[in-house]
């Protein structure tokens, strides 16, 4: 039972170790000026990471839930594997 979940795991991931299907999306709060200094990073499915993103910034960004909103947090959402070499940059700086 385990070894089949796996390899469907697996099955998503190409020979340079990318996700190929179901690649998560992030939003990273350090990417967006914000007078609370917030260095959230959201990672999963486009529409979790949609979600959490809309709550987070109505109620710790104190963004009201308008088109606008919604429309920079589609902007600002990014795939993972893109995202992956800034934050191997970041974690050397710690
Ligand atoms: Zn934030």
């Amino acid at each position: 039972m385990l070894a089949s979940i796996d390899t469907q795991v697996y099955a998503f991931i190409n020979s340079e170790g990318r996700l190929m299907n179901n690649s998560r999306k992030v939003i990273d709060c350090r990417d967006f000026p914000n007078e609370i200094g917030c260095t959230l990073l959201i990672s999963g499915s486009s529409k979790e990471v949609f979600n959490i993103a809309l709550r987070h910034a109505v109620e710790e960004h104190g963004h009201k839930d308008t088109a606008e909103i919604r429309k920079l947090i589609k902007i600002m959402m990014k795939d993972e594997a893109k995202s992956k070499s800034k934050l191997k940059k970041v974690t050397k700086k710690i």
